[in-house]
């Protein structure tokens, strides 16, 4: 029988060891997303996300992921499909529950849970009618937040995209 030892991996921002990388395209100073991803350790991922965060000026909606692969922001106004994704999920960023959980800071970021996930298809919505359990947050709140779901499930991101540009958009 063979053993074989992984090795750790370094982290491109930080430089230090980490067991796998997330694989993160972080938006430039233009508010574009850059073309080259960059391999993040969780704590990096962390900053980078509270950053970009708050250099996005709209709203998003984080659907809890369903694994760890491609998930990543998408604006809504690059979205085709109204009915199964733009109305449903923009239902989620009503301006009256705009307060954050954790503290009084201003939310534009909503958490919604997995039954968000149409059971009829793997790129549809339901309703914020339909789905209990969903919280606004800040930005510092909503990165914790996630960062803190991804470390319970043990989850390293492919081709994660953070929020950039200027719209609304879903991240899924
Ligand atoms: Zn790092
Ligand atoms: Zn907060």
């Amino acid at each position: 029988m063979f053993g074989f030892l992984k090795k750790p991996k370094l982290c491109q921002q930080c430089g230090n060891e980490t067991p796998k990388l997330h694989t993160v395209y972080l938006p430039s100073f233009s508010g574009q997303l850059s073309d080259k991803p960059v391999g993040l350790c969780t704590e990096c991922l962390q900053q980078a996300t509270v950053s970009a965060l708050h250099a996005f000026p709209a709203r998003a909606v984080y659907v809890e992921p369903i694994c760890d692969d491609n998930y990543g922001f998408y604006p809504f106004s690059l979205e085709k499909d109204r009915e199964g994704i733009i109305e449903p999920l923009s239902s989620f960023l009503s301006s009256s529950a705009d307060t954050c959980q954790h503290c009084s800071k201003r939310a534009r970021f909503c958490w919604t849970p997995l039954e968000t996930w149409h059971e009829s298809s793997d790129l549809k919505f339901n309703n914020k009618s339909a789905v209990s359990g969903s919280i606004m947050f800040c930005e510092e709140h909503m990165a914790s937040h996630f960062i803190g779901w991804i470390k319970s499930k043990g989850y390293y991101l492919h081709e994660h995209r953070l929020p950039y540009g200027g719209e609304d958009g879903g991240c899924y």
